[in-house]
């Protein structure tokens, strides 16, 4: 692997496990935990995971840094994932590719409906394929907000726009889908961001590629000229697994290694998926879900969900609801797109440590906690922090920039 390569991961590392800047070295990162990451994230790791192997990998070495540090100083700190250290985290979202259809498809598959849906939806005094509201609501009265992918040539972004605007206002997020060609084409990105400011006054945040279609040499670098704070492109469409072997965000290298602005945020898993292309039945789809959530939960990770937002009334509208009922029974943090990528690059602050003392050299973001371990026999001392001891460890709450950890 290259030096260029190494100081990558190196980055990728020190940012996923919320390390001290340079307790650990370059040239300290074992070759195999380098070489797994540099191939993940040019899109060829050997054989699709079914696991978050990477977060795996880096669990394992976070112990091994660990274990090397109380016995070298008595004592080893570092960031935790998620605010408040929650152990793990979802990212709601939701592609628009169609608002309608025509009565005859509602006719064609009617069993997907409630009756009452079905009869109100025949008589046009309900549309089953616009639920926006429908979703907000559901997340809403969990304290939950989620992001919208919208395509600009499907249908009117502006007819969408009064009631997409009350949603904005509080807290939902509508990014861009990327629409055909976006993926590898520059002009056909332009075209469609261009389109999607004229219609909504603003920039989009956040990409999807339609049909995840997704080219690791081009994707991001277009990303990337555009200014997308994140994509969520990258999953699995046709299998339940972790192509890329990580599930939480990390910023993409460019060709050369250095590491890109965009954040990527890793798709887990899809609906279309569970029925379109593995054909199972509700029940057999809902234990999936919850598999899939719990090896997530298992690496301290991130759990980005797609429900297409005109699937959400099919299988009787209970699906999405029994999902949103189970984040809301863990201890999890959930957001939007925009919500977890604002995190994590908060999260970012640099914690730098100088003897026994850490510190940030930034302002670090509210909800922050350090995980904290030490020797018996040693004296750990917080300014503007506080010291709570949990059934996960020691916590050390951060309050603000004048933070200061010591263990003497
Ligand atoms: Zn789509």
């Amino acid at each position: 692997m290259t030096s260029a390569a190494r100081a990558y991961v190196h980055g990728l590392v020190e940012e996923n496990l919320g390390l001290a800047k340079g307790v650990i070295g370059s040239e300290e990162l074992p070759a195999d935990l380098v070489d797994l990451i540099a191939s993940a994230v040019r899109g060829k790791t050997p054989r699709e995971a079914s696991s978050p192997q990477v977060e795996q990998k880096l669990n394992h070495f976070l112990l091994e840094v660990k274990r090397y540090s109380l016995e070298r100083d008595g004592f080893f700190a570092w960031k935790a994932r998620w605010p408040e250290a929650r152990p793990f985290a979802a990212c709601l979202t939701h592609d628009v590719d169609n608002i309608e259809h025509t009565r005859r498809h509602i006719l064609a598959t009617r069993r997907r409906f409630t009756a009452r849906d079905l009869i109100l939806g025949l008589l046009g005094l309900r549309s089953l394929y616009r639920n926006f509201g429908l979703v907000a609501g559901e997340e809403g009265r969990r304290g939950f907000r989620s992001s919208f992918f919208l395509l600009t040539s499907n249908y009117s972004l502006g007819d969408l726009l009064p009631s997409l605007t009350p949603l904005k206002e509080n807290g939902w997020e509508f990014g861009l889908h990327g629409d055909f060609g976006t993926h590898d084409s520059l002009e056909k990105m332009r075209e469609a961001v261009e389109k999607f400011q004229n219609a909504t006054g603003s920039s989009p945040a956040g990409v999807r590629e339609h049909y995840l279609r997704f080219d690791f040499e081009k994707t991001w670098q277009i990303m990337e000229s555009f200014g997308f704070v994140y994509d969520t492109s990258v999953g699995a469409r046709e299998s339940l697994g972790f192509p890329l072997g990580f599930s939480t965000p990390f910023h993409p290298p460019t060709h050369d290694w250095s590491s890109m602005k965009i954040l990527e945020i890793p798709l887990v898993l899809m609906d279309t998926t569970l029925w379109g292309y593995l054909k199972l039945q509700e029940e057999e789809g809902m234990h999936d879900v919850e598999r899939m959530i719990e090896k997530v939960r298992e690496v301290g990770g991130l759990f980005t969900l797609l429900w297409h937002q005109e699937a959400i009334r099919m299988r009787g509208g209970r699906l999405y609801p029994r999902i949103l009922e189970k984040l809301a029974s863990m201890e999890c943090f959930v957001s939007s797109g925009v919500g977890v990528a604002s995190w994590w690059e908060s999260r970012s602050v640099p914690l730098v440590r100088e003897g026994h003392e850490y510190r940030f050299a930034g302002n670090p973001p509210p909800g922050l906690r350090l995980h904290l371990e030490y020797s018996q026999g040693r004296k750990p001392r917080v300014d503007a922090g506080d010291l709570e001891v949990t059934q996960r460890g020691n916590l050390v709450k951060v309050n603000s920039g004048e933070f200061r950890l010591s263990v003497e």
